[in-house]
């Protein structure tokens, strides 16, 4: 049975200033007690699961940021994970920010069974850096990276951010060229989208944000999504671009409905169709887990048309698209007959190209992909 597990540690050192994540700085004191109640979680969920369905494909550590854990804890959280899910797992990435790590660091992760690191860098620009609230340089990411290699690790990808405030063309290109340069495997685009009760919301309330025009962040994204695959990256879902066979595991198993298990603080889980969602709250966890209580939050079983929809959209993320043979076989009905008239009408735009296998979004569909989304919502 294909799975997979996420790991969710809220820990920050800092918020930054776009970040609307289930994440808190300034919580230290409850690391211990939290890295506690995770592995108790471990033991019992995870060693429940992997009884069931054998070991997990991949592993992803998420947050927050799971290397502002300390190392003691960090390596708790490991040997549990090794005790009870299982070692050698093909793909165990661990998000790191290049502000939290060092070598001990890197090769106490490599040692433990982690084979691919995520690295939060979104720029390479100390100022861009500062104004957005990273707690790194863009120095430190270079030789977070560097020192990964040393680890060992083979596997290494990084965020980066367009839209910034006072980014202009030229910062993004050289990031660009850093992260070339690094030879990193892997690289993740995000645009800058200002979220409600941000330290940006506020900002863009009083006037005080200068973010570049939506023509100057298009140019960006245009530049992105041709200089990327130009570089060898190729573009395998919208905001992910790897050299090839460098694509994320993990993130392909959410766009391919396959089952995986939520644990710790926040953490979703997606298991037998339905959807869960563990308390934000880290203390309501915390004391939850140690009493043996539930501590999901939120438990969703989506109507017939509410997974469709899913499907359809999580599926047409990838460059692969919507597979005609996949959704028959998971709903028992043919594509056509759902989004005959929506396929049509999208590639009759240049936003969808169809075919027998299916139908998958075009440079411009990826582009203005809220567009085609929105016309697979069912009534
Ligand atoms: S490090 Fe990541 S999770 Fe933490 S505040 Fe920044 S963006 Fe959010």
């Amino acid at each position: 049975m294909q799975w997979g597990v996420y790991i969710h540690i809220p820990f920050c050192r800092q918020k930054c200033f776009y970040c609307d994540f289930p994440s808190y700085a300034g919580k230290e004191k409850l690391m211990e007690v939290y890295t506690e109640a995770l592995c108790q979680q471990i033991e019992i969920q995870g060693l429940s699961f992997r009884q069931k369905w054998g070991k997990p494909a991949t592993i992803y550590m998420g947050g927050g940021t799971p290397t502002a854990l300390p190392p003691q804890y960090m390596a708790q959280v490991l040997q549990a994970v090794n005790d009870y899910i299982g070692q050698e797992i093909a793909e165990f990435t661990v998000e790191c920010n290049p502000g939290t790590v060092d070598a001990a660091y890197l090769q106490l992760l490599r040692a433990e069974g982690v084979n691919r690191l995520s690295f939060g860098v979104q720029s390479f620009q100390d100022e861009l850096l500062r104004r957005i609230g990273r707690i790194h340089s863009g120095e430190e990411a270079v030789q977070a990276v560097k020192m990964a290699r040393q680890a060992g690790f083979s596997n290494i990808s990084v965020d980066l951010m367009y839209g910034l405030p006072g980014q202009i063309l030229a910062d993004l290109q050289a990031s660009v060229q850093q992260a070339e340069e690094l030879s990193v495997e892997h690289i993740s685009i995000y645009g800058l989208q200002v979220e409600e009760c941000t330290a940006f919301a506020r900002m863009e309330e009083m006037g005080k944000l200068n973010l570049p025009s939506e023509e100057q962040a298009e140019v960006m994204y245009d530049y992105m999504t041709t200089a990327l695959p130009e570089l060898g990256y190729r573009r395998y879902e919208v905001s992910n671009f790897a050299k090839e066979g460098f694509e994320s595991r993990h993130n392909r198993s959410y766009w391919h409905d396959v089952p995986y298990l939520g644990l710790g603080a926040a953490a979703h889980s997606y298991l037998a169709g339905k959807r869960y969602a563990a308390t934000a709250d880290i203390a309501e966890y915390i004391a939850g887990i140690k009493a043996g209580r539930d501590v999901r939050a939120l438990e969703e079983e989506p109507t017939r048309e509410h997974a469709m929809e899913e499907f359809a959209f999580l599926a047409l993320r990838t460059a692969e698209g919507l597979s005609r043979q996949a959704f028959a076989d998971k709903f028992h009905v043919e594509l056509d007959s759902v989004y005959g008239e929506v396929m049509a009408k999208l590639s009759e735009q240049g936003l969808l190209l169809v075919d027998k296998a299916g139908c998958r979004l075009s440079k411009q569909g990826f582009k203005y992909g809220n567009v085609a989304f929105a016309e697979f919502i069912l009534d």
